[in-house]
Order: structure tokens, then C-alpha cells, then sequence
């Protein structure tokens, strides 16, 4: 049965509709896929089997009356372990939350659910969502499918490497700075960050909300596109929600890429970022970018460099606005209302004292380095220097964005300044990590979507990945350009060495 994995949902689709095979052999197989691939990429903090298992028969049995499926039935989906799944853990790969069951369902998770898709388990990530590549995680190390040695890329490390190892065929994740779109370039699969609050974020556990944004990861943009479907529009649940023109549930994006290349790319404009094609990003990587910027100049584009000058104060305003929201945020882990309490001994037998124990006990060394930049930023002597200086500055790179897109209709930039970097080749350099951001903070900060997909195989054959950004709510059109450059190319086909091996 291993031929089922590797699949796309359209092949699945097909092979249920025929009836040639059924919801439990899909699931089967992967679930066959993850016991003999998980001991060594370590992607899955949990496997949710039970809850899969009875969706898988429910699709089987509306096959079985003939009636019509929804558009996720019987695919298997992988949920980052900071999106609640009703009844399972949520552990947001930190000891505070190690033993927290989630008592609700995310939107996100109720929507796939709806949509029939088959949730095989959570998966590791940086803590909190605080990282680049996965190592922050207080469980496990989450390896590169392409090279075990090497880093996923975070921090939704375990569900982009649970995609590209044909685990799941889709996956979700959550991109604060970078962290659908860094791990989908490192690991060679397409990861899309939706436009700010085209996707709800209730039931996604808070970093800094004015920058958090649920995505899908796929193999495919088709895929992609199938699942940003499912899970975008309106919510009441969450403040931050877009209204319209989502009331009724997002637009089918899928559809509106059925076409040719060419068409797709007709009349558009596409911006190359200059200050991410020099110095800084790998020449070979700025070598895929220039030849992408080929590639779509073929298919008759207009092409130009632009430059988003103030893109370069983005790295610094993003860690005192996201640090900030996170210290706001994370005050509630105080072990009264949420996971782990540490009360220990008479003399410290104080509430204060079981803040400070639970605390120190419970966060990692990279929340806990967030939480007290953040709080500093936020002090009343310090906030006019730098929390409210970083907004100032955060409303020029959206400035910026609204010049150049009067110019452009898309933007393209490398993903990453790198390829897949070694385990441990970081960890003791933070600024380093977080230089990883550079080419995808400027989109969260400005509320835009982006999506990263493949763009060539770079230094010891690791993949390239290509950014393309839009303005807001240009979500369709982002897909359409990432579309047109995967028929025109076979990047994305290109196969990981553990799914090379099924196929
Ligand atoms: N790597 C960035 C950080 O560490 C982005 C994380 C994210 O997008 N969740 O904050």
C-alpha cells in the first residue's frame, strides 16, 4: 500500500471516487509511513490514530451510500502542537504545557474536520513558536528529511518535514516571522502564509498576536490552495478575523488555477526585492531567484527590481514587537490556570514563589530570553525608546509595501538567506538564528500574504526556496504566480530521500 503515499489530494480524490481504494487504506498507509520513517525525523510530538481511524470509517461509509465528499475526505493531515485538537494535547513543545489537553477545538481544526480530512497527529515545533529551526523544542530535535544531520527549518519544523516525508499530505502550521514559509523552503515543499486575518486564530495558542497567522503546507500549490480554501474566512471567534469579503467562507482558490501558465501570468508585474538579491544570501540562492525571475519573464510578465529601503530596520522591529506581545502573552503560564504547577517546600510555600518556580521550571532558555526582552521593551522608562519606536518603524515598511505595490502585482525574494543549516551549527548563536527571518518579516509585519515554494536544489543538493509576497488580500493572485511557475518547471517534484524510497 506504500503507493498511496506521495500522492496529491486529487489523486487521492480520485482513487476514493473510483472506489479503487478506501479512507482506511489511505490511512493505513501513512500511519504504516510515519512507524517506519518518525524514529528518526521526529516530527510527531503525538499521533491523534483513534480520532483518524473513526473519521477514516465515516468517509467510507458515505462512499459506500454514494454520496458526494467533501473536498479533504480521507487525506491526512498533520496539526503544529500550538492549534488545539479537541481532546488531545497542546503542548506547544514546552514543559509548561507538557501535560495540557486541549478541552476545545481550534477553528482551523474544526473546519478540516468538516472537510473530511483525517488529523494523523501533532507535531514539534520550536517552544511557543519561538525559533528557526526546531531545536528549541523542550521534547525533541526534529530532523531534515533531505539530510538528517541538518535542521527542518521552524518553527512548524515537525509539520513541514511530516509533509515533505510524505507523512501527511498536508499540514498546518502558524508564521509569526517566517515560520511556514523558512521550514517549507528548507525542506522543499510549498507553505503559504495567508494575508492577516484571512484565517481564523482561535484556538491557536498566542506568541504575538499582531503578527500570528495559521497556513497550510503542502507538496503542491494545487494542494496548497485546496487546503487554504478549507480553512480561510470569516470567524466571530477571533477579533482580528477579516469580515469581507469572507462572511460566507473563503473563495475557492484552487480553481482559479486552472489555467495555463502564460494566462496566469498575464498582465502581471513582478518585483525582485533587491536588498535580498546581494550580500547576505547565498549566491547560489540569489542565482534560483534570478532564474525564477526568467522563468516568468517567459511567460510574459513584466519583471523589475524594486526596494523596500526600510526593510532592512525589519529583524530589530520584529523582536522588540513580537517579544513584547509574547511577555503580554505568556504571563498567563503562571500555574494556576494552565499545565504545570511547581510547589515545592515550606519556605517557599508563597503564591509568588510558585509563580517563580513554575516559570523557571517550565520555559525553555529561548522564552525565557523572549519574555525579559520583551518586558524591557515594554517598561515604562524604556516603551518611547523602543516598543513604541519599533511601531513607528513597522508602519514605514508597510509603507513601503503600499509604494512598490502601486508598481508590482507580486514581489519574489529568496525564503531564506541559506539552505538547510546543520543540528547544533546555530544554538549557541541566537542572533544568527534569527538573521534566518530576514527575507519573511517584513510580510508579517506589513499583514501580507506570501507563500514559499521550490526553487532549485542548492549546496549538497538541499532545496532553494522561492518567496512570492502580494499585497493584502492578493492571496489568489500569490498562488497564481506560484502556480504558473510550477507548471513551468519540476522543482516540486524533485522527492526527498525517505519518499524517493516509496515512490
Ligand atoms: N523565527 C522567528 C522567531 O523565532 C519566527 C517564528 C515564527 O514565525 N513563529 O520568532
Amino acid at each position: 500500500m506504500s503507493e498511496l503515499v506521495g500522492k496529491s489530494i486529487s489523486e487521492l480524490r480520485k482513487l476514493l471516487a473510483e472506489k479503487s481504494v478506501s479512507a482506511k487504506e489511505i490511512l493505513t498507509a501513512h500511519l504504516t509511513h510515519v512507524g517506519r520513517l518518525d524514529g528518526d525525523i521526529k516530527a510527531f510530538t503525538c499521533l491523534t490514530e483513534e480520532r483518524a481511524q473513526k473519521q477514516a470509517a465515516r468517509i467510507d461509509e458515505k462512499i459506500a451510500r454514494g454520496e458526494e465528499l467533501p473536498p479533504l475526505a480521507g487525506i491526512p493531515v498533520a496539526v503544529k502542537d500550538n492549534i488545539c485538537v479537541a481532546d488531545y494535547p497542546t503542548t506547544c513543545s514546552s514543559k509548561i504545557l507538557e501535560n495540557f489537553v486541549a478541552p476545545y477545538e481550534a477553528t482551523v481544526a474544526e473546519k478540516l474536520d468538516a472537510a473530511g480530512a483525517l488529523f494523523i497527529g501533532k507535531t514539534n515545533m520550536d517552544e511557543f513558536a519561538m525559533g528557526s529551526s526546531t531545536e528549541n523544542s523542550a521534547f525533541k530535535k526534529t530532523a531534515n528529511p533531505w539530510d538528517l544531520t541538518r535542521v527542518p527549518g521552524g518553527s512548524s519544523g515537525g509539520s513541514t518535514a511530516a509533509v515533505a516525508s510524505g507523512m501527511a499530505v498536508l499540514a498546518l502550521g502558524s508564521d509569526t516571522g517566517g515560520s511556514i514559509r523558512q521550514p517549507a523552503a528548507f525542506c522543499g515543499v510549498s507553505g503559504m502564509k495567508p494575508t492577516y486575518g484571512m484565517v481564523s486564530r482561535f484556538g491557536l495558542v498566542a506568541f504575538a498576536s499582531s503578527l500570528d497567522q495559521i497556513g497550510p503546507l503542502a507538496r503542491s500549490v494545487e494542494d496548497t490552495a485546496i487546503a487554504l480554501s478549507v480553512i480561510a474566512g470569516y470567524d466571530k471567534k477571533d477579533s482580528t478575523s477579516i469580515p469581507e469579503p469572507f462572511k460566507n467562507g473563503g473563495p475557492n482558490f484552487e480553481k482559479a488555477l486552472a489555467e495555463s501558465p502564460d494566462k496566469l501570468m498575464k498582465g502581471l508585474r513582478v518585483g525582485v526585492i533587491s536588498e535580498l538579491v546581494g550580500d547576505g544570501i547565498e549566491p547560489e540562492i540569489v542565482s534560483s531567484i534570478r532564474a525564477a525571475a526568467s522563468v516568468f519573464q517567459s511567460l510574459g510578465a513584466e519583471v523589475i527590481d524594486v526596494s523596500l529601503p526600510n526593510s532592512k530596520f525589519a529583524l530589530p522591529v520584529y523582536y522588540l514587537i513580537a517579544t513584547a506581545e509574547a511577555s503580554a502573552n505568556l504571563a498567563r503560564y503562571d500555574g494556576v490556570k494552565y499545565g504545570l504547577r511547581v510547589k515545592e517546600g515550606a519556605a517557599q510555600d508563597s503564591l509568588l514563589q510558585m509563580y517563580t518556580s513554575t516559570r523557571a521550571a517550565g520555559f525553555g532558555p529561548e522564552v525565557k530570553r523572549r519574555i525579559m526582552l520583551g518586558t524591557y521593551a515594554l517598561s515604562s522608562g524604556y516603551y518611547d525608546a523602543y516598543y513604541k519606536k519599533a511601531q513607528q518603524v513597522r508602519r514605514l515598511i508597510k509603507n513601503d509595501f503600499d509604494g512598490v505595490f502601486e508598481k508590482v502585482d507580486v514581489l519574489i525574494s529568496p525564503t531564506s538567506p541559506t539552505v538547510a543549516f546543520k543540528i547544533g551549527e546555530k544554538t549557541d548563536d541566537p542572533l544568527s538564528m534569527y538573521l534566518s527571518d530576514i527575507a519573511t518579516i517584513p510580510a508579517n509585519l506589513a499583514g501580507l500574504p506570501g507563500i514559499s515554494i521550490p526553487a532549485g536544489l542548492g549546496k549538497d543538493k538541499l532545496p532553494i526556496g522561492l518567496q512570492i509576497l502580494g499585497n493584502a488580500l492578493s492571496d489568489q493572485i500569490v498562488l497564481r504566480v506560484a502556480q504558473a511557475f510550477q507548471q513551468s518547471t519540476d522543482f516540486h517534484n524533485r522527492q526527498c530521500p525517505g519518499l524517493a524510497a516509496v515512490g
